[in-house]
């Protein structure tokens, strides 16, 4: 029996409710470990039929018995089913805390097949977490296994993936690459492209401005639902990319349609992400139409149903990390992973939770070596109007590029953090004041000389500066953040574009 459901495991997704109902004796009769085994792969049918909750249940239930008995191969098992519980229910830092679990608890002794699945997982959620570079290190770990092993399905996967992160970081040259070779692996293995693969060569074409080609690669699919079953999102999201595409050629009744079948659907499967990026969707199709107020609606429901959802991911988050980290050998794995969910997904740095448990610490070396701790707090000038004037989206490119430019101005042991909004922290040991201005006032002036032009046109990209160093026993770190914060108001205050210290 336990042979049987090992080779249920491995039976691709596209299979998921043939291997569902094949599972289904062995949960009843079979023995404690193997009905385990088999729930667990009931549970993932759930998720992709978009019972999410019962999923999520079920996934639960089989995570505890796992931890219970020690049996780190089922527990391996369980966290991949709910990384993808967390990623339906759109909360990235539980799903990245379980993917990096699906793959830590899995020994040498366990089947490379399974490795794979675990890796890809793992590079799933890292690509969504801002973490690319991770995310393509993982890939290539699981396509290097799945080529040896000749497992043509699993490699296109990948090398799908792999696509798909290479055109949302912008790069369709590395998306054409992955691919041209997924066409050489389809040929030679005689195999065709599934729903998903065909939507990652629809958005790559989409990214290359080549609007007929979608159309052509995805009407059959929205009319078939069948190749889309395997997940629960890809058919919303086929229609999604198709009404991208249909709005790009000025095609808009058949764009809107394209719309309300997507989100009828989204709804029906409680996706919630994917119903946000319908309203988006939206706000720029009305825009495309000329019609501003509706566009300026839309807009607004958007970010609406984005703070609520943000907000339940928060919470979903608090509760999963709990779960996940209150097992003893689940936290010594863990580790490298929490050290990831300290880390703000927009732009890689790390978040305002990693500051606040980093400086108590620093400011007791400082004390201890007597060597001060400096502190400033960099705060975008008149971000809003980038906001406003361009869009959320150029904004959110902005702050991508300003997090690059923190990371480059710091190195260890100090560290940059995003505060929230467009507020950064950045923490260095050691350094006194006059240095730490120093530090910041080539920091304004790496901003302010950085090319923006292709994100923002003519608006310039400055920020103001408040710096603050002690070495004060006296000093807690909402005692130095607010000094660091009120010379970020003085040099607010005198003009912007500028950074302000106290005596230190
Ligand atoms: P000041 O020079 O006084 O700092 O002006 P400001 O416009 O930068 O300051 P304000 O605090 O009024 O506005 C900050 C804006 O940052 C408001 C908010 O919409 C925007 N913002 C916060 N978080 C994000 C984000 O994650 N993405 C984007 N695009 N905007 C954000
Ligand atoms: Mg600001
Ligand atoms: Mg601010």
């Amino acid at each position: 029996m336990s042979i049987e459901v090992a080779e249920l495991e491995l039976r691709p997704v596209t299979e998921f409710r043939a291997t569902a109902a094949a599972a289904a004796p062995l949960e009843r009769d079979g023995d404690e470990r193997t009905a385990m085994r088999a729930r667990l792969i009931r549970a993932d049918a759930a998720l992709r039929e978009g019972r999410t909750a019962e999923g999520g249940t079920l996934a639960q239930q089989v995570n505890a018995w796992a931890l219970e008995h020690g049996d780190t191969y089922v527990l391996a098992c369980s966290h991949r089913t709910l990384t993808h519980f967390h990623y339906y229910i759109g909360d990235r830092a539980g799903a990245l805390a379980h993917a990096g679990q699906a793959v830590a608890h899995l020994g040498p002794d366990d089947p490379a097949a399974v490795r794979v699945r675990h890796l890809m997982t793992l590079a799933v959620v890292l690509g969504e977490s801002g973490s690319p570079g991770a995310a393509a290190r993982r890939y290539r770990e699981a396509l290097d296994l799945a080529t040896a092993m000749g497992d043509h399905q699993q490699t296109l996967m990948i090398l799908g993936n792999l696509a798909n992160l290479a055109t949302q970081e912008g790069d369709p040259r590395a998306a054409e690459r992955a691919i041209a070779r997924m066409t050489e692996v389809r040929a030679a293995a005689g195999l065709t492209l599934d729903g998903p693969q065909l939507i990652t060569v629809a958005r790559a074409r989409l990214a290359a401005g080549d609007h007929r080609a979608v159309e052509e690669i995805l009407r059959p699919l929205t009319q078939d639902a069948r190749h889309l079953d395997s997940t629960g999102a890809a058919l919303p999201e086929a229609m999604l990319t198709l009404g991208e595409a249909h709005r790009l050629a000025g095609r808009y009744a058949a764009a809107q349609a394209d719309l309300d079948a997507a989100r009828r659907l989204a709804r029906e499967r409680g996706l919630r992400a994917t119903e946000a990026a319908m309203l988006e969707q939206q706000a720029a199709l009305y825009a495309a139409m000329d019609q501003h107020r509706a566009a300026y609606d839309a807009h607004i429901a958007y970010h609406r149903f984005f703070a609520e959802l943000q907000s339940a991911q928060r919470d979903a988050q608090a509760r999963t990390l709990q779960a996940v980290y209150e097992a003893t050998e689940a936290r010594r794995i863990g580790e490298h992973y929490r050290e990831l969910a300290h880390r703000d997904a927009l732009t890689g740095l790390h978040n305002r939770r990693y500051a606040d448990e980093r400086l108590p610490a620093l400011l007791a070396e400082a004390v201890a070596a007597r060597s001060p701790l400096a502190a400033a707090i960099v705060d975008l000038d008149h971000f809003k109007r980038i906001n406003d004037t361009l869009s959320h989206d150029a904004g959110d490119l902005v702050l991508r590029q300003v997090g690059r430019l923190l990371t480059e101005a710091v190195s260890e042991p100090a560290f940059a953090a995003r505060l929230g909004g467009e507020e950064f922290l950045l923490a260095l040991p050691g350094t006194a004041v006059a240095a730490a201005v120093r530090t910041c006032e080539a920091l304004a002036a790496r901003l302010r000389g950085h090319d923006w032009a292709p994100i923002t046109g003519r608006l310039p990209v400055t920020a103001s500066i408040g710096v603050t160093a002690t070495a004060d026993p006296g000093v807690t770190p909402a005692v130095l953040l607010a000094r660091a914060d009120r010379q970020l108001y003085a040099a607010k205050h005198a003009g912007r574009d500028r950074v302000a210290a106290d005596a230190g």
